[in-house]
C-alpha cells in the first residue's frame, strides 16, 4: 500500500483564498477591514521567519498586518503596555505574540494580558476553557489546521479510534479537545507513556506532535491510518546543509498508512492559514457579525 499524500500546501492556499474573497467582502459591505497585530521579542531566527511570513500573508488576505519588533532586552511592563494599548484599539482584531519569549518574560503572564477576545492563538486560559468545555473560542491554529485535513480526508471522524502523541498546551492537548469534539475515541501519549508503539497502532488517526525526528516508525502504524505529522525538526545531511523532517519516518510510514502528510507541505502551511482565518473569525465577532464558515 502506498498511502495518499495530504496536501496541506495546496489545501492551506485554498482556504488563503477564501478568507481573502471574505474580507473583500467584509470591507465592501461592513467597511471593515480585519486587522492582526503581530508581537516579536528579540532576534531569533527561526521566529524572524515565521513573523515575516505571517505579515506577508496576512497583507496577502487584504487584511491590515502591524508588527511590533522589541529588542531582546524588553521588561515585563513595556511588553505588557503594549498588549494593553492593542486590546484597546478598535483595528487591531487578533494580537499573537510570537513564542517562546527572552528568560526574563514570564510567557503565560503575558498571554493573560492578551485580551481573549483578540487571542488568535487560542492560548489565553479563557479560550483553553471554552474549548475545553464544547463552547465557541479562539482554537489554537496548529490543530485546528490539523482537524481540518482530517475532516477533509475522513469526513465524519464519529467513533474512529484517534491517538495524539505529544501533550504540549499550543498542539497536543488542543488537539485531543478538537478530536473529542468530533466524537473520536481518544487517547494522549507522551514520554511516560508504557509501550508506545502499541498505543499508536490501535490508532485510526494518529497525530504526532513530538519535536523528535522520525521517531514514529513504520510498524508502529495501523494499516490504512491517517496520519498528521506536525513534528518539524531540522536535521543535518551528509553533504554537510540540512533538511526538514517530521516526527514520523515518512518512507516506512507511507508504504502502511492510508494517507499521510508530508514534511515539509503538510501541516505547517495550515497554521498561517489558520491564525489568517482566527483573526477574520474574531473581526467578525468584534463587529457583531456572524462568524464565517
Ligand atoms: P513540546 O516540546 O512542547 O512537547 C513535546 C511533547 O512530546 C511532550 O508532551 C513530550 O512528553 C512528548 N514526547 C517527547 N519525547 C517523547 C517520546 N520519546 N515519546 C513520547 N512522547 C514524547 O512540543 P510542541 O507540541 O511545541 O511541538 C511538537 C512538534 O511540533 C515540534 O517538532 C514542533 O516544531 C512542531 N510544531 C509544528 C507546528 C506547525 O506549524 N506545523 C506548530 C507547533 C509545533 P512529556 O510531556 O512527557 O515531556
Amino acid at each position: 500500500m502506498t498511502a495518499k499524500v495530504i496536501d496541506g500546501k495546496a489545501f492551506a492556499a485554498g482556504l488563503r483564498e477564501k478568507i481573502g474573497g471574505e474580507v473583500a467582502r467584509l470591507r465592501e459591505e461592513h467597511g471593515v477591514v480585519p486587522g492582526l497585530a503581530v508581537v516579536l521579542v528579540g532576534e531569533d531566527p527561526a521566529s524572524q521567519v515565521y513573523v515575516r511570513s505571517k505579515g506577508r500573508q496576512t497583507v496577502e488576505a487584504g487584511m491590515e498586518s502591524f508588527e511590533y519588533r522589541l529588542p531582546a532586552e524588553t521588561d515585563q511592563e513595556t511588553l505588557v503596555t503594549l498588549i494593553r494599548d492593542l486590546n484597546s484599539d478598535p483595528k487591531v482584531h487578533g494580537i499573537l505574540v510570537q513564542l517562546p519569549l527572552p528568560d526574563q518574560l514570564d510567557e503565560a503572564l503575558v498571554i493573560a494580558e492578551i485580551s481573549p477576545d483578540k487571542d488568535v492563538d487560542g492560548f489565553h486560559v479563557s479560550n483553553v476553557g471554552l474549548l475545553n468545555t464544547g463552547q465557541a473560542s479562539m482554537v489554537p491554529c496548529t490543530p485546528l489546521g490539523s482537524l481540518m485535513l482530517l475532516k477533509d480526508q475522513l469526513g465524519d471522524l464519529s467513533g474512529l479510534e484517534a491517538v495524539v502523541v505529544g501533550r504540549s498546551n499550543i498542539v497536543g492537548k488542543p488537539m485531543v479537545q478538537l478530536l473529542l469534539g468530533e466524537n473520536c475515541t481518544v487517547t494522549l501519549a507522551h514520554s511516560r507513556t508504557k509501550d508506545l508503539p502499541a498505543v499508536t497502532r490501535r490508532a485510526d488517526i494518529l497525530v504526532a506532535a513530538v519535536g523528535r525526528p522520525e521517531m514514529i516508525k513504520g510498524d508502529w502504524i495501523k494499516p490504512g491510518a491517517t496520519v498528521i505529522d506536525v513534528g518539524i525538526n531540522r536535521i543535518p545531511t551528509t553533504d554537510g546543509k540540512s533538511r526538514l523532517v517530521g516526527d514520523v519516518d515518512y518512507a516506512a510510514a507511507a508504504a502502511v498508512a492510508g494517507a499521510i502528510t508530508p514534511v515539509p507541505g503538510g501541516v505547517g502551511p495550515m497554521t498561517i492559514a489558520c491564525l489568517l482565518a482566527n483573526t477574520l473569525t474574531a473581526c467578525c465577532r468584534q463587529n457583531d457579525l456572524p462568524d464565517v464558515r
